[in-house]
């Protein structure tokens, strides 16, 4: 009843304008942000945290945006099997919130439960006009699909903790992780994009409560230094650069 290894499985990466990492920003320039899914093994079962991009949706990105990146090797399901894993073995897939980066895998998984916050599966469905272009809803109407739906934080395996972080979207979620060596690490989701965002408590662009999104920042942060912990962020190039990638493990 542990947790043994945490994988890092990159999706490709897309660009995002400054003005939507960082609220506040009105700058136009591009960067590049890789795309992230996280697999956490435990003796217990198979835990995947974000789906990245539903492949309907690449030939699009690469026709659309210049700094896209997306090669097969970075398709999800490829991803699981250098792992030797198919995404029927994936018993839960925790998604940090429904926007199409990392719901757009969740169509695979239909042995698989679902678990996402109530309130951003109900918020998904009937988005407000300003936040609907980031929902895609052939992501999450998947009516074979079982769903698990949370209100707030929920322990889902020894060692394995959901924590409600609500501010980017009215129901997101962050995944807290005690691994054996590497001590707990907590996968911010878009709570935190960047370690800028962390360091600085600075809310993302792409928001839907720009208050509630820096208390979700802080709060991680004061679940981080209470336990020892570290924070991963979810588009951090740089970050993304320097940590051990799957097949590498985290352990
Ligand atoms: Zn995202």
């Amino acid at each position: 009843m542990a947790v043994q290894e945490l994988y890092a499985l990159q999706n490709g990466f897309m660009s995002a304008q400054r003005s939507l990492l960082f609220y506040g920003e009105f700058s136009g320039d591009r960067v590049q942000i890789p795309i992230t899914c996280w697999l956490v093994k435990t003796t217990d079962g198979t835990i995947l945290f974000d789906t990245g991009l539903s492949p309907r949706a690449v030939p699009g990105l690469m026709r659309n945006d210049p700094l896209a990146r997306f090669t097969e090797e970075d398709l999800l399901v490829h991803r699981l099997d250098v792992l030797g894993l198919q995404a029927g073995d994936v018993d839960l897939v925790v998604i940090s919130h429904l926007h199409y980066d990392h719901a757009g895998g969740a169509e695979f998984f239909a042995k698989s439960e679902l678990v996402v916050q109530q309130d951003e599966y109900s918020y998904a469905h009937h988005p407000a006009a300003f936040f609907a272009p980031f929902y895609y809803r052939k992501n999450f109407d998947l009516p074979e699909a079982r769903w698990r739906l949370l209100d707030g934080d929920t322990e889902l395996a020894p060692g394995v903790s959901v924590l409600r972080t609500d501010g980017h979207t009215p129901g997101h979620q962050s995944l807290l992780v005690e691994l054996p060596q590497t001590g707990p690490v907590i996968l911010a989701g878009d709570a935190c994009y960047w370690q800028e965002h962390i360091d600085g408590e600075r809310p993302p662009g792409v928001v839907w409560n720009p208050t509630l999104a820096m208390h979700a920042i802080k709060r991680l942060k004061t679940l981080a230094r209470l336990t020892g912990g570290r924070i991963f962020p979810s588009h951090d190039p740089e970050f993304w650069r320097t940590i051990k990638q799957s097949p590498d493990a985290f352990r």
